[in-house]
């Protein structure tokens, strides 16, 4: 069966393929690294790395670059307002600078946690400014740009017939709605900064020399710049989150179809969003970094979740639909992943060698993986394959590990945690525990479950006693 992707720009699932088989490149839009990123952020990074192990376990050999945003991603998508960078300078006193090298660095951390694949290529802005003049360039010599004084150099998106065709924008309502801020001295309501100038007497941490005066380059066309510097003229999936459909990504083909005057990206795959539920106890922690409190994955570390845990619950929605974040579904999700931990050590400790996989589970599996990486239901086949009491033990885990070339839980890699209790102090907390609610002190019997928790030992309550388990 041929894989099947869902393609924004045609609205449906078609079957894959790629310019230059078995080659594949591939562009992801990475993180504006002016703080860490939230898990709203992480769970496209991590549909994103389905993606790309999908296409390697079909045969491909992909050539994925990831931008890095360090300069020029503004507050507000008019374009005007604070660089995020500086924002982020000015909370914590540091120079843009040493917070985006700062925040790089925990990015790509949460991303080895995740067991992201990393890209071949990451490329910052800020090392690029060279390749994003020349685009621009480019763009002014074939017409494309008009100068706003004091502001900066803008595309001029009615010079392009088809603009919009991505988030098929209805431009006509567009103008007359008004929705979009309008910028003094703008054409067009959809028109964007290709160039923006420093403001008038006050240096910038970061800006250059340009042909048209010193400055930064507008937010969208460095991904566009880098993905054609490093995977040329003609590209086969770029993705991001679907906040990128209407303005980053319209403006990312605008600017590469313009300058190259042919199809550029053939493959546009965008990531749902996590949403927190209203009512829910940590509505006051959304996902809006601009409110300066949200949930990372040190937020979840902290709580004492597996970060594998939260990478089990992005697979268990699929990529394309919102998924409602809460502590209570996080907490399922963590003591089924638990669950699946255990059973894998368990066929690992019996494991041979060289045994074959099983084709039917492994084939159902694949099946899904390879229809619009439909995750929840290649979990429910890795779970068919764990729960086939007919299979030999050896054969189930070697399936379990093709399997997880796609899901990438790192099976091979699993060890049980060294426990940091003694199983006789364990066996104290559980018995004063048993104390503590046979005198209905609950809130102590939950002080001592919470204990144990964060000793990595899990309590659960059966007909016949209390049991545990590492967890
Ligand atoms: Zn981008």
């Amino acid at each position: 069966m041929p894989l099947k992707l869902y393609n924004t720009l045609t609205r449906s699932k078609d079957p894959f393929e790629p310019i230059h088989p078995p080659r594949v490149d591939l562009y992801t839009c990475g993180l504006t690294v002016y703080n860490y990123a939230h898990i709203g952020n992480l769970r496209c990074y991590v549909f994103e790395d389905i993606l790309k192990r999908v296409l390697l376990s079909c045969g491909y050999q992909v050539r994925h670059v990831m931008n890095i945003t360090d300069v020029g991603h503004l507050v507000s998508d008019a374009d005007q307002g604070e660089d995020k960078m500086d924002i982020g300078a000015r909370r914590e006193g540091k120079t843009a600078w040493e917070i985006a090298e700062f925040y790089q660095a925990a990015f790509e951390e949460d991303l080895r946690r995740l067991n992201v694949l990393f890209p071949d290529v990451w490329c910052k802005a800020t090392d690029h400014i060279g390749e994003q003049i020349a685009l621009v360039r480019t763009l002014e010599e074939q017409g494309f740009t008009y100068r706003i004084d004091g502001d900066g150099i803008y595309f001029d998106t009615s010079k392009l017939p088809d603009y919009g065709k991505l988030a098929r924008l209805d431009l006509e309502g567009l103008r007359a709605g008004a929705r979009v801020e309008m910028v003094a001295g703008k054409r067009n309501l959809t028109d964007f900064a290709l160039w923006k100038f420093s403001p008038p007497g006050r240096k910038r941490q970061m800006e250059w020399d340009s042909p048209w005066g010193v400055g930064f380059p507008g937010w969208h066309i460095e991904c566009t710049a880098m993905a054609m510097k490093y995977l040329g003229d003609r590209l086969d999936i770029h993705c991001g989150g679907v906040d990128h459909i209407a303005v980053h990504h319209t403006n990312e083909i605008a600017q590469a179809e313009s300058a190259l005057g042919h199809k550029w990206c053939n493959w546009w795959l965008h990531g749902e969003f996590l949403t927190f539920p209203r009512g829910d106890a940590e509505q006051a922690a959304r996902m809006s970094k601009s409110s300066g409190e949200f949930v990372t994955l040190n937020t979840l570390v902290e709580r004492g979740f597996d970060p594998l845990a939260y990478r089990y619950f992005c697979l268990n929605a699929h990529y394309r639909q919102q998924l409602a974040f809460t502590w209570e579904a996080l907490s399922a999700a963590a003591s089924a992943f638990a669950r699946l931990k255990r059973e894998v050590l368990e066929l690992k400790r019996n494991a041979g060698d060289g045994r074959e996989p099983i084709d039917s589970h492994l084939d159902a599996f694949r099946a899904a993986a390879e229809d619009d990486l439909n995750t929840p239901q290649a979990l429910a086949a890795m779970w068919g394959a764990l729960k086939d009491a007919e299979a030999e033990k050896p054969r189930i885990y070697a399936t379990l590990l093709a399997m997880d070339e796609v899901l990438g839980f790192g099976f091979a890699r699993m060890q049980e945690a060294a426990l940091a209790v003694s199983e006789e102090e364990i066996e104290k907390l559980i018995a004063a525990r048993a104390e503590a609610r046979k005198a209905k002190d609950f809130a102590r019997a939950d002080a001592i479950r919470d204990r144990l928790k964060e000793m990595g030992v899990a309590l659960e309550d059966t007909a016949g006693g209390t049991i545990w388990r590492k967890e």
